[in-house]
């Protein structure tokens, strides 16, 4: 009796064991299939996800071949908005109604304006301030360059034109979307936008391509701007920020003002610094993108450098003539710093004078000589008005042009002669 009892008792011992045995055997294996499923999974996702990027590449391409066009286009001004002290937005749609090309975030247009008393077209360039997923519009938006406290210098030509006499409805002359300085939407890679004063526009067109693709990029978003009254997009930055989790916004101050309240209209009453980058980036290994003005993207570079941030990492733009250089292009800054001089001809204008590296770029050699026949617009390589014919001798770019010029021509505002030169001016 003792033993049967002795071997049910085995008998239930070894079921038990072996229940449970069974039963971790399934756990493990129902947690490894679903796994398996899940890893399967998020592996389909990526894959559909770099699919998807592929095919709307595609797609943007196509249409930017279908819609794009060569010289002036005629835009009206559908909206003006005012965004801040001394900033508007414009709203622009194509006249002929037409669709629009794609764009690439941080891109410019270059606008061709017939401005009251000049004598010759004003050629200027201004960033696309929004997102190109907008195929009915385009939007710039535009400070107005006060006067200085000199009494003969007068306020910028055509930002002034822009806010005080164009208005909806009037027409202007628009050239297709260019530019170098864009952001790379096929990449993961997560960036760091820095915008100073009107130089957020073409990082506020970045946040915004990233917000509207759906990506979850993270995305740091560096705005300085002097205090409450300059602030431009405060509402949708920070709505952008409340509603997206991988978007960080760092709005700092260096003059706030009285009204202006720390935590709830900025985060910092100081410059934008890369110490105060550190404070909030895991590493340097961040895509940066850099517009503002020059003594803040010179200091900035500089120190993102020292950061070890690759050169290529560093990608910037500058709204005026471009004074910022980075190290790796520390070539170019020996090939023109020597005392060397050398003659330029201005063939149609029949003068010749000597250049040396003081006298910078061909074209404000031109200007000092009184030489009128080139048109000067951007000063940064992009807009192509000061492209000119050389027809003798070589030039040396300090930085690299919006788009080639063609062989045989310069853009005169960012070349040097490397030899002596004939120009066609
Ligand atoms: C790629 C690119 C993108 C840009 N994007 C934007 C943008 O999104 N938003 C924006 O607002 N700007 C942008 N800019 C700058 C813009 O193109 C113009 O340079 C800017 O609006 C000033 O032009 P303006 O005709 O009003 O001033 P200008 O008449 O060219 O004068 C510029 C400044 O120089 C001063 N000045 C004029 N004459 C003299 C003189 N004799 N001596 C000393 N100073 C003088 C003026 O008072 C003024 O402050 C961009 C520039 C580039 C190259």
């Amino acid at each position: 009796m003792e033993i049967d009892m002795l071997i049910d008792l085995s008998v239930i011992s070894f079921l038990g064991m072996l229940t449970i045995y069974i039963g971790n055997w399934i756990l493990i294996n129902n947690r490894r299939s679903t796994w398996t499923r899940r890893n399967y999974e998020m592996n389909r996702q990526r894959l559909q996800i770099e699919i998807d990027l592929i095919t709307d590449r595609r797609k943007v391409e196509q249409k930017k071949s279908d819609h794009s066009w060569n010289g002036f286009r005629k835009f009206e001004i559908s909206d003006k908005v005012k965004e801040a002290k001394g900033i508007f937005s414009f709203y622009l749609k194509p006249h002929d109604r037409k669709p629009l090309p794609p764009f690439e975030p941080g891109q410019f247009l270059t606008f061709n304006l017939h401005i009251p008393g000049q004598k010759k077209p004003v050629i200027r360039c201004y960033s696309l301030s929004d997102s190109p997923n907008h195929p009915d519009y385009y939007r710039v938006t535009i400070k107005r360059e006060p006067p200085h406290n000199k009494p003969n210098i007068l306020p910028g030509l055509a930002s002034s034109f822009f806010h005080d006499q164009l208005k909806i409805g009037d027409i202007v002359d628009v050239k297709a979307p260019s530019g170098h300085f864009f952001l790379d939407m096929s990449s993961h890679k997560p960036i760091v936008l820095i915008g100073g004063g009107i130089g957020l526009t073409p990082g506020l067109s970045m946040l915004n391509s990233v917000i509207e693709s759906g990506s979850l990029r993270e995305t740091h978003f560096f705005y300085g701007v002097r205090n409450g009254k300059y602030h431009a997009f405060k509402k949708h930055l920070q709505k952008t920020t409340l509603e997206n989790e991988n978007i960080h916004l760092h709005v700092c101050y260096s003059e706030a003002g009285e009204d202006d309240i720390i935590d709830k209209d900025y985060h910092y009453g100081e410059k934008i610094s890369v110490d105060l980058l550190k404070q909030h980036l895991k590493s340097s290994n961040y895509e940066f993108y850099l517009c503002g003005p020059p003594s803040m993207m010179g200091s900035l570079v500089e120190e993102l450098e020292a950061w070890n941030v690759p050169v290529n990492s560093i990608h910037f733009e500058a709204f005026g003539p471009a004074t910022v250089k980075k190290t790796s292009t520390e070539d170019n800054k020996k090939s023109v710093s020597g005392a060397e001089t050398v003659n330029v001809k201005f063939a149609r204008s029949n003068k010749t004078t000597s250049w040396d590296a003081t006298q910078g770029s061909i074209l404000e050699l031109a200007e000092a000589n009184g030489i009128v026949n080139i048109i000067a617009g951007c000063r940064a390589g992009n807009c192509d008005s000061c492209i000119t014919a050389i027809m003798d001798g070589e030039v040396k770019y300090l930085n690299p042009p919006g788009s080639p010029a063609e062989d045989g021509s310069c853009h005169t505002c960012i070349s040097v002669p490397k030899s002596d030169i004939v120009i066609d001016a």
